[in-house]
Parts: C-alpha cells; structure tokens; sequence
C-alpha cells in the first residue's frame, strides 16, 4: 500500500522509472531507491527543494566562504570565520625524532597515540594507539571531571608503553594535545577556549587554558608528562599528511562536527599587524563549523538549532556534519509520520527520541540494495521502534539520501572557497598543479554516498580540468600523528646541537628582521626561522630590568641590544655569560671602527663584510681573537687584498 493511500488528504505520483539505457546522469547515487519508484509526498516534495543545492547555489556558498575568510583574516571578530592563528608556522620537516604522544579529544571518542620518530631516514619506526569512547555524562560535567578522565586514560596508556619505544635520556615524555573545540591559541602550547560544540557543556573552562587543565589534571593523576604542542585536529591532520606529501594545503574535518585549515601567507594576514612568522606562512584554523551564509535550510535545520545548546551557532556545522545529519532525517521522519502516518497510526516513542537516529544508522540504510530493502525496515525497527512497509522504506532513503546529498556538496562547495581564496592571492598556487585536501573524521571516512557527493560538488564548481588537480585525499592516520609530529617540532628538549661552543649569532631588530645570522650547528632552513623567530620574541619583550641571560631550549642566548638591534649568542646554560656579552660588545665596536657609526642599514648593504669581520674572530662556534687591535688589523690587509 502506498504512503499516499493511507492518508487521503495527501495526493500522490510517482516517480518515472529510469529505463536501463536512458543516460544516467546521476547513477551510483540511488542505489537503494533504483528499484521501484518512491511515492513522493508532499513533504518528501518540499523537502527536496528546500534542501536542493544547485550549482548556482554551491557557487554562492563557495563565494561567501571566500569572502568570509578575507573579513575574518582582516580584524578579530570580522567575520563568522574566526581565522584562528595556530601558532604553527613550519609544518613537520621529516627530521623529527624520539618518542612522542597524541592525545585527541575529539566530539565521540577520545584517542592516546604513541609515536618513535627516527628522522628522515626511518621515519615513523613505530606506533600504537588506543581509543575510549566519552562517557555522556563527562560532556556536561565539569571540567575537573572530564580532565581528570582524559588524564586517566592517558596514563594508562602510558603504563603499556613497550620496548619499541624508548626516550632519550634528560628528556620528559611530550605530549601533541588535539583538542577538537575553538580555541583561541595564545602561543603553541596554550590556548582558551572559545566555547563548547558538538553537543558539550562543560562547566569551569570559561577564560581557562585548556593546557594548564590538562597539566593540572595530569599532576593529581601523578602522570610527568608536558604538552609542548596544543593542536586543533584540523591543523593537526594538515600536519600529519604534509608529513608525507608537500603539495597538501588544505585539511577538512568531517566527523561529529566539521573544520578546516589551510597554509596561508603571513602577508595575508592584516590583523597579524606585523607579529612575524617564522616562515612567512602560518596555518589558519577557519573553524568553519561557524559559517552561515546562503546555506538552503528547512523547518528541521531550524527546529534542531533552536533546540540545540548551542542555537543560532555552528549552522554550516549542523547542515553538514555526522552529529546531526542522523538527527535532521529523524526529524523529518517525526513530521512525516505525524501528518501522513508514514509508519502507521501512532508515532514511537523512540523515534520521537532526539538523536535516537544517528548518521551511521541512516549511512547502513543507505547501503541496502536489497529489493526489499530489509536491513533498512530491521534499522528503522530496532533503532526508531517503527514497523514499515516497502513503500515507506523508500521514503526514508530517499530523506537520507536528500539529507545527505545537502550535506556533502554543501562541504564540497566549502572547500572550493577555501581553494578559490588561496588561488586569488597566489595565481596558480592551487589550480596550475596538484594541490591535496587531506580529509579525516568518522563520516567522510565511512559515508561512501557522502563522499560521492563531495566530490561531485567540487568538479562541477571546479570543471572537470581544474579538478583534475585537486586530490581530496582521507589521511591514512589522522591528525594523530600530526599531533606528535608537532610535539616534537616545538619540543623543549631537542635542539640536537652539536657540542660547539657558540651555537648561533643572530643579529635582529626590533620588528624581527635578522640582518645577520651565522650557525655553527647544522639547522634545516626551516628550524633556522623557528629559531629566530622565537630569540627574537624572548629578547625583545624581556623586560629591560632583567639580566641580559636568557635560557632558550636548553641552551642559554646572551643577547644585547644597541638602538634598535639586538645582537644574540647561543651557548651552553653552563657556560660564562660575561664573557660573551664581552664578545659581544666587542663585536660591535669593530662594526663601529669600519663603518664609522653603525646603523642598521650599515649592515644590510654591507653584509658580506660584517660576515667577514664576524669569521676573523668566531670560527667553528669557537672564539677565536679577542683584541680588537688585532681585527682591525687583520681586516685593513683583508681590505688591501681586494
Ligand atoms: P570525533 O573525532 O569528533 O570523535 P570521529 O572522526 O571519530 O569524530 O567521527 C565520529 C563521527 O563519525 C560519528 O559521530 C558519526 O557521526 C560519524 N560516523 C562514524 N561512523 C560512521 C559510519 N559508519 N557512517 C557514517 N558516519 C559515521
Ligand atoms: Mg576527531
């Protein structure tokens, strides 16, 4: 019997059936309604054109994605888009090592990971992880409660740890804290947060570092762990996959909530207001679950927010991501099975349950290609309490389906803003080669229907040629080992120098400009600027009242300043400041003699001479001459040479 003949007030038709040769524009996608025709209701009706997403539609979306990210990037709070600094600003080199661990707090489950890291050669030697599911009632508990477990859980963890791993003597145990809610980072190893989503309501965090709740909970479990590394899990599985492929620039999170990140310019980044970037590039942490604009929403999309803790927020969120997409068709499903008794008389109370319908139950619908749609009417049965018929089961697919389908090219339309955004400000960057999107979360990962969807959105907004280069790409091991991999960039115990004296000389003005750098330790170019970035932040906002010593990793930088520049040493916490601040000075008396009243402009045109002087009396990280008398000597035959 059909839908439509049990409530008279309701008019049917049916859907042409597709005959086997007629072009398929749209095959794969209705694998599970293909069979026979669905008897649309006016509400299945209305609910396919207020969820449609024409191209038109997916275009508008993209656009206002773009645009949002430029007003969020402009000014704090410019946009829907926070645009949230990670304090990340050079990605994994591959010469990470030692052993390391993750810690996720994501939406459904809270995972621990340990990692041995052998470097560029090994590479990852070993891992092994464990997940926990989180307990309902820690999500509106407090925030005691819910670190407390997480230390726990870690600590258990930690107790397992085999002789795969091992960690170099005089080092801690670091931890890469994923924390998948927004958070407004204030270095890479803290951050406060913004507020809870995806259905958490946890009290005491309002204005709290998350990472000094984590510390705290850890100490009172008694567990010698330190978080050098707090990791959104969207930067974190940038991170994890650029691990092993350059060309990814854009990390998308699709699980119980969604986000995304991307590589951007520092010089595009106005509300950066010349804080530098180590490498002139950071990663942006959209949390793009805020987004809002022109999305096509029904009554259901509506009822839900309004009866969520969270109402009038995260809309992109809840239009796309796995939290809700079970919760919108159990919604519809409630409508219509109240106004045209799609299972019968009366509606079951566990279908009228909110949530009681979770996406992964409306993705196993969603593969039954059976005639009789069996699994299905079992699903609908022992997850909704309903009893259905065929025609009904189709019914419910199809909702599935439309939810589905909205959700998915609505992500799809996301990332090409993303895309779009980078590939105006750098013509080519992103369309003239292959550039990945690393994917990760539950839903992208077990929704094939959803992935489809995706990826169709994109080609169609991108055309077929463009598209060719952007690979959407499920990462192999999530955000997990980004994470540790992130750990272990920001460690405080690795700076693997050899045992020169001197480890560096870093010549620096107030702004972060370097004018001189020499190492007289092998550094990857990347370490280079992570180095003088920060020397630079530690000299320049100490407080002029303090010593002129510093300790910087492990290692102590003796630093002065003249005018505006800073002049930095590096060297062992054990050796003489004194004397290198001596060194020092006598370094800039020699630049006074040449250059007759140094100034930093000086430098900057005559660096390959100030290098030289430099060589006449560091060598090797080792001091060479301290009589200036005997320098300048030196330099007048090295001048006559010329
Ligand atoms: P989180 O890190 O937020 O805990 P995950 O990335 O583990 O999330 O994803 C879990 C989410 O993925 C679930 O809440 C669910 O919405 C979705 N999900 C999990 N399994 C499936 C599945 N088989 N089909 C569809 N969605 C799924
Ligand atoms: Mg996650």
């Amino acid at each position: 019997m059909s839908v439509a003949a049990t409530s008279p007030s309701v008019g049917s038709f049916y859907l042409r059936r597709r005959s086997p040769s007629a072009p398929m524009s749209m095959p794969r996608f209705r694998m599970a309604v293909r069979s026979a025709a669905v008897s649309v209701t006016p509400l299945l009706t209305k609910l396919h054109n207020d969820s449609a997403t024409p191209l038109p539609l997916l275009r508008h979306v993209a656009d206002a994605m773009a645009a949002d990210m430029r007003a969020g990037l402009a000014v704090e709070g410019g946009s829907d888009l926070k645009m949230i600094l990670s304090y990340v600003d050079s990605l994994p080199s591959g010469n990470e090592e030692g052993l390391f661990y993750a810690l996720d707090l994501g939406g459904t489950n809270f995972r621990v990971l340990r990692v041995q890291l052998g470097g560029k050669q090994e590479r990852v030697i070993a891992t092994e992880f464990d997940q926990v599911s989180i307990p309902k009632e820690l999500m509106f508990g407090t925030s005691e409660q819910l670190f407390d477990f997480i230390a726990s859980g870690l600590a258990k963890f930690a107790q397992k740890e085999g002789n795969k791993f091992h960690l170099p003597t005089g080092t801690k145990r670091e931890i890469g804290f994923t924390f998948s809610f927004p958070v407004k980072q204030t270095s890479i190893d803290s951050g406060i947060l913004i507020k809870w989503t995806k259905g958490f309501s946890v009290s005491g965090t309002a204005g709290k570092d998350v990472v000094a709740c984590l510390n705290e909970a850890m100490e009172r479990q008694g567990l010698d762990m330190r978080v050098s590394a707090l990791v959104n899990d969207a930067v974190g599985t940038l991170a994890g996959a650029r691990y092993w492929d350059d060309d990814v620039m854009v990390a998308v999170i699709l699980g119980t909530g969604t986000n995304a990140c991307y590589v951007e310019r520092a010089d595009a980044i106005p509300k950066l207001q010349g804080q530098v970037s180590s490498s002139g590039r950071t990663i942006i942490n959209t949390e793009w679950g805020a987004f809002s604009d022109g999305l096509p929403l029904t009554e259901f999309d509506r009822d839900m927010d309004a009866a969520s803790i969270n109402p009038g927020e995260q809309i992109f969120e809840k239009t796309i991501s796995g939290m809700y997409l079970g919760e919108i068709v159990r919604r519809v499903l409630v409508k219509m099975a109240e106004a045209d008794a799609l299972f019968g008389e009366s509606v079951p109370e566990k279908l009228s349950t909110p949530f009681a319908l979770r996406t992964p139950d409306i993705c196993a619908m969603q593969q039954d290609i059976s005639d009789d749609l069996q699994d299905v009417g079992s699903i609908l049965y022992n997850v909704a309490g309903v009893e259905s018929n065929l025609s009904a089961r189709k019914i419910v697919v199809d909702v599935c389906d439309t939810i589905v389908k909205r959700g998915g090219r609505l992500a799809g339309a996301g990332i090409v803003g993303i895309l779009q955004k980078m590939e105006e400000d750098s013509k080519g960057l992103i369309f003239g080669k292959r550039t990945v999107v690393a994917m990760d979360g539950g839903l992208y990962a077990n929704y094939p229907q959803y992935r489809r969807y995706l990826q169709e959105a994109v080609t169609e907004l991108l055309g077929t040629e463009i598209s060719k280069n952007v690979v959407i790409e499920l990462t192999k091991d999530g955000s997990g080992i980004g994470a540790a991999l992130l750990a272990a960039a920001n460690s405080h115990f690795t700076l693997n120098f050899a045992s020169t004296m001197i480890r560096f000389i870093l010549l620096q003005n107030r702004q972060g400009k370097t004018r001189l750098a020499k190492y007289y330790v092998p550094l990857e170019d990347s370490e280079k600027h992570k180095v003088e970035y920060e020397v630079h932040r530690l000299v320049v906002n100490r407080d002029p009242k303090f010593t002129n010593f510093v300790e910087f990793r492990t290692h102590k930088v003796i630093y002065r300043r003249y005018a505006g520049l800073f002049f930095s040493l590096c060297v062992d916490i054990t050796d003489n400041e004194l004397a290198y601040l001596e060194c020092i000075h006598l370094f800039v008396e020699i630049l006074d003699h040449f250059f007759s009243n140094v100034c930093e402009l000086d430098l900057v045109f005559n660096f390959h001479k100030v290098y030289l002087i430099l060589d006449e009396f560091i060598l090797a990280g080792e001091l060479q001459e301290t009589s200036k008398k005997a320098i300048i000597e030196r330099m007048g035959e090295l001048e006559k040479l010329e």
